[in-house]
């Protein structure tokens, strides 16, 4: 079994997928020889700065307890995420999607049973927030760690500050025993055959592995460049392509929410990331709509800060797309190397975990490599997929009518035919948990979240029935219920964080 494993593997870059990536192979090999080089003079992208509950398993695969991480890199809790001014539609103008947990069974089944009698036509209360725990979790800024023991596992996320995280993943690994080289890569020797022979640092020279793992960022220096792996853009089905972002201070007394908030403005979308010493911003947008400058400008008034020249803004383009191959060859591509969706639901990391997770796993595998890697490559694709169909759910809905972006992006997206008949579905009454079953393999979403999305940017008919007695399920015990589960079983958020800063 062991003999596909790598016995010396280079990984290029030192962002968070390259630091990310030497931990997990650490880990999971510990006598193989792993060296990553990284260079002083390019430098990483610097943020990405929210996560999924994955990343929970991440740490817990790497041995690191919440207390050793957390404090370092100003981490806070995530509940989920709160979109805001995504829908015009009265009532709708505001939704949270959840994490979801066994907590949620009972107070969301209602929720279920709702939404498909609005989807029929007939009023309901079928706004998503009111039966979910982690919506009142953040609205109360508790943290999402129980009190009292649970049997079961609470699904969370973090926010975290990404340079700070790099810098600690990196000590972790070089203390794990990862051999750490700053230099340039200048060239990489492919040998005829197509495999990687060598990367070429301007001080070190030769570098030689029998794996090479890119962590190149944007320009997938290895995968791209070097082995010229074809890039599948994903310009048709998500039109933003650039950033700015922009640190603002945490005041004192504020209370720290457990969630990111996405505010849509005229031409994309703004983040807010609270974490214990600041707060991320940034405005994701499609720059064939509006310049940098602009963005910038309305990036700044958003945030109250047109006046304040002195809090600078850092501009960032995005390459949204996937390569067509993650493992080419002797080469893996883990991080923006092997593509990117858009940060609207901080899904990078998951996928630069499940690139490696399936990775070790292929490898372990006793068919024939050419297979392994076969059906690895359309694994991961899928996934990203599966995410991309997700995230393009949320323009596709809009129903904004400020700019012609918004327009665009409910007309012109490109929908792909699963997510079309998921909508078809929606619409149809009966058939959309059949769909839903139908496509379980290809989705990365669960029910819930597909029922949040839904119903959260208020995608129902527009005259609907009046109900008769007793149909539609009552939404205040669900309210109810969470708000007293809540008060009760979790501490402050603020107060947990402060407790594990002191040690
Ligand atoms: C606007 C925006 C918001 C985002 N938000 C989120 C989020 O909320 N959640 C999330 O999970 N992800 C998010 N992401 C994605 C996330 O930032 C990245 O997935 C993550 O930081 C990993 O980046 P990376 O390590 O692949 O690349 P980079 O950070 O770009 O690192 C590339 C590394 O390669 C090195 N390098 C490059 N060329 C050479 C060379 N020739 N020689 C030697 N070294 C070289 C660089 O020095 C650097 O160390 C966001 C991305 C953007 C653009």
């Amino acid at each position: 079994m062991i003999y596909m494993i790598p016995q010396t593997i280079l990984i290029v870059g030192g962002g968070t997928a390259g630091w990310m990536s030497a931990n997990l192979l650490k880990k999971s090999w510990p006598t193989v020889k792993i060296t990553l080089v990284e260079s002083d003079s390019i430098g990483t992208i610097g943020v990405g700065e929210g996560s999924t509950p994955f990343l929970k398993q991440f740490f817990k695969r790497i041995g690191a307890s919440e207390r050793e991480w957390m404090p370092q890199c100003f981490a806070t809790y995530k509940a989920g995420i709160e979109f805001s001014r995504w829908s015009e539609k009265p009532g709708f103008t505001h939704y949270f999607h959840p994490f979801f947990s066994q907590l949620d069974i009972k107070p969301a089944e209602p929720f279920f049973h709702n939404a498909k009698l609005q989807r029929q036509g007939i009023e309901a209360d079928a706004h998503p927030d009111a039966y979910f725990v982690n919506a009142q979790m953040a609205k109360q800024c508790k943290a999402p760690l129980a009190k009292r023991r649970l049997n079961f596992d609470l699904d969370y996320g973090y926010h975290f500050d990404a340079g700070r995280l790099g810098l600690w993943l990196k000590d972790r690994a070089i203390a794990d025993g990862v051999e750490h080289i700053i230099d340039d890569v200048t060239q990489v020797e492919v040998r005829d055959s197509g495999e990687i022979a060598a990367v070429i640092g301007a001080k070190s020279g030769r570098m030689a592995a029998e794996l090479y793992v890119d962590c190149s960022g944007f320009k997938g220096l290895l995968i791209q460049q070097a082995l010229s792996v074809p890039f599948k853009s994903y310009k048709q089905n998500l039109f933003n392509d650039a950033a700015v972002a922009i640190q603002t201070p945490l005041a004192d007394e504020q209370d720290i929410p457990t969630r990111t908030l996405s505010t849509a403005l005229t031409n994309g979308w703004a983040w807010e990331i609270p974490l214990t010493n600041r707060v991320g911003n940034g405005y994701v947008y499609s720059s064939e709509h509006i310049s940098g400058e602009q963005a910038e400008v309305e990036l700044r008034r958003h945030l109250g800060l047109a006046d304040d020249t002195d809090i600078s803004a850092k501009h960032l383009k995005m390459k949204v797309g996937r390569v067509e191959q993650h493992w080419a060859k002797n080469c893996l591509a883990v991080g923006l190397s092997q593509g990117f969706i858009e940060p609207l639901e901080a899904t990078a990391l998951m996928l630069v975990q499940f690139t490696l997770e399936k990775f070790v796993t292929a490898k372990q595998s006793l068919q024939q490599e050419s297979l392994v890697r076969d059906n690895y490559n359309a694994d991961i694709n899928k996934m990203m997929e599966g995410i991309r169909d997700y995230i393009v759910t949320h323009y596709a809905l809009n129903s904004r009518t400020d700019s012609d972006y918004w327009r665009r992006c409910r007309e012109d997206i490109e929908v792909s035919d699963n997510l079309q008949a998921l909508f078809q579905a929606w619409k149809s009454h009966e058939q959309f948990e059949s769909e839903l079953n139908k496509q379980a393999s290809h989705l990365v979403y669960l029910r819930p979240s597909w029922y949040v999305i839904m119903a959260g940017m208020g995608n129902f008919p527009m005259d609907l029935l009046t109900p008769s007695q007793g149909q539609v399920a009552p939404v205040n015990l669900s309210k109810q219920y969470c708000i007293d589960l809540v008060e009760d079983l979790f501490p402050s958020h603020k107060a947990v964080l402060s407790q594990l800063a002191a040690g």
